[in-house]
């Protein structure tokens, strides 16, 4: 078994491990081992975080963008360098297959990347006007911002609270998931060693409602960025509220996939049941509602099945694996709450359904059919390897049960008529649409949701735009 990395605190540039502090079990969701023993800041160590991302901001705000682009840069090279170690310790973490850990570690890298060419991309406007005055809007970095990121993709969730954020101008305290901690505290520490102020970019953790409400509670911190379910959302926009900060709410969703009938049904197939059991389901833009049209359900349905039935489950460090367990016990409870309750309501369970083992989190990749929308998974993210398929017929009912629930993160369709596509991209609710694939990220297009999905986007020129704010100097 490989080794994985002390755990510690990263604040003002200096690791703090346990010493006397509070702290919380690592758990191998594939053993159910301990595997770690981390720290959690006690309130004096949150206030020196704050005092320092004041300072830092300072610092970091005022040096050149060319710099910053440099350092960034570098960072990106670094994470490159140790992305073998960073995933080893990411899939001891949290389960999901050692390439899949070390794709996600890569992309995180890439999204840097692009975040420091954006440092020298931060443009503002003139208005001349007749009498030789002008008008001049400005963009400025809006100030310390707190991150705070869920265990799910614990290299790539991170990037995303800091990397725009950095690239704006902005100091950082990022609290990866207490479950997931390695990989972040990787990151972050590769952003101080290639020049970032320790003090720009901090690391914290802790009772998570603790944390948050230490340093939302603290005027220094200007903009929260979030990603987590809906519930944990709109809690922590209202503690936001109190103070006016900037949210950013990346939450969760429920994704509708239409098949056409006119669609490469193979392609379908092979690019979804893929992506359905990827990282165990446990994907905010994971597909969960496939809605089918008629004439070609049985064709898909039977497809799914043999390819859910065909998916490699084991420990995600062994070759060869496809699926890891699941990150934590609460995801297993989910599933079999919401699969039994899918099955009550008169769905079919086709394949899967049940806890594979009783060591891990392990669970089968699953289908359902024909589950009627009072059942509770057609309403709440299941957030685990299950899909359900449903046949239904006409474009106008398709469109409408997609859009039937209150998330809207990400939604695909498999068409070959060009004029459909179109429709649908006018029609669908959701921050982003994957038509015949199930590819909606990259590093320079913006990522978030509509609705119940949160608001703000991550990734892209909108992921540091949303870390500024406008300043407009009128000269006479
Ligand atoms: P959760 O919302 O309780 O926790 C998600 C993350 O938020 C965790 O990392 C947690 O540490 C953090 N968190 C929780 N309460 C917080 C608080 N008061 N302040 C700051 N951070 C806080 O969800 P969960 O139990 O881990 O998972 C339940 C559901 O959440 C999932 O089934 C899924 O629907 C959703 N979820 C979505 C994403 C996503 O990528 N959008 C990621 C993880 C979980």
């Amino acid at each position: 078994m490989t080794s994985y990395p002390d755990l510690h605190l990263l604040i003002g540039g200096e690791q703090l491990g346990l010493d006397g502090r509070e702290s919380e079990e690592v758990i191998d969701p594939a053993t159910g081992e301990t595997i770690g023993k981390l720290p959690h800041a006690t309130p004096d160590d949150l206030d020196r975080a704050l005092d320092c991302a004041e300072k830092g901001f300072r610092e970091w705000r005022d040096t050149s963008a060319d710099k910053r682009a440099a350092i960034l840069n570098k960072a990106a090279g670094l994470i490159k360098e140790r992305a073998g170690d960073i995933a080893q310790a990411l899939t001891r973490e949290q389960g999901k297959p050692l390439a899949e850990a070390k794709g996600e570690t890569m992309y995180a890298a890439m999204l840097l990347e692009f975040y420091a060419g954006e440092c020298k991309r931060i443009y503002g406007r003139t208005m001349v006007r007749p009498e030789g005055s002008r008008v001049e809007v400005q963009y400025h970095p809006v100030g310390p911002v707190a991150g705070f990121a869920p265990w799910n993709f614990p290299s790539l969730n991170v990037m995303r609270k800091i990397g725009g954020a950095l690239a704006a101008g902005c100091s950082t305290i990022v609290k990866p998931s207490e479950e997931t901690p390695a990989a972040g505290i990787a990151l972050v520490q590769a952003l101080i060693d290639a020049g970032v102020p320790g003090d720009a970019v901090q690391c914290v953790f802790g009772v998570p409602d603790h944390v948050s409400r230490h340093l939302l509670g603290s005027p220094i911190i200007r903009k929260l960025t979030f990603t987590g379910s809906t519930a944990v959302g709109k809690h922590l926009a209202k503690l936001a509220a109190e103070d006016l900060k900037i949210t950013t709410m990346e939450l969760g969703g429920h994704g509708p996939v239409l098949v056409f009938k006119d669609a490469d049904i193979d392609g379908a197939l092979d690019t979804m049941a893929g992506a359905k059991f990827r990282n165990a389901g446990q994907v905010c833009v994971s597909p969960t509602r496939f809605l089918v049209e008629e004439d070609v359900f049985e064709k898909f349905r039977d497809g799914f099945v043999e390819r859910a039935e065909k998916v490699k489950v084991g420990n995600g460090l062994e070759d060869g694996t496809q699926m890891g367990p699941m990150a934590n016990s609460r995801g297993l409870d989910n599933m079999e709450k919401l699969i039994g309750n899918a099955t009550e309501k008169g769905g079919k369970l086709l394949t899967g359904g049940e806890r594979i083992g009783n060591q891990g989190f392990f669970h089968q990749p699953s289908v359902l059919a024909e589950v009627p929308t009072d059942a509770d998974i057609m309403n709440d993210e299941p957030f685990g390897p299950v899909a359900i398929l449903n046949p239904m017929s006409g474009e106008d009912a398709m469109i409408e049960e997609a859009n039937r629930l209150p998330y809207g993160l990400a939604a695909y369709a498999w068409t070959e008529d060009p004029a459909r596509r179109r429709r649908l991209a006018a029609r669908v609710e959701a921050g982003m649409l994957g038509i015949n694939t199930a590819g909606v990220s990259a590093a320079d297009a913006p990522f978030g949701g509509v609705k119940w999905s949160g608001y703000g986007s991550e990734d892209g020129r909108e992921g540091v735009m949303a870390c500024m704010v406008p300043k407009t100097v009128h000269e006479g």
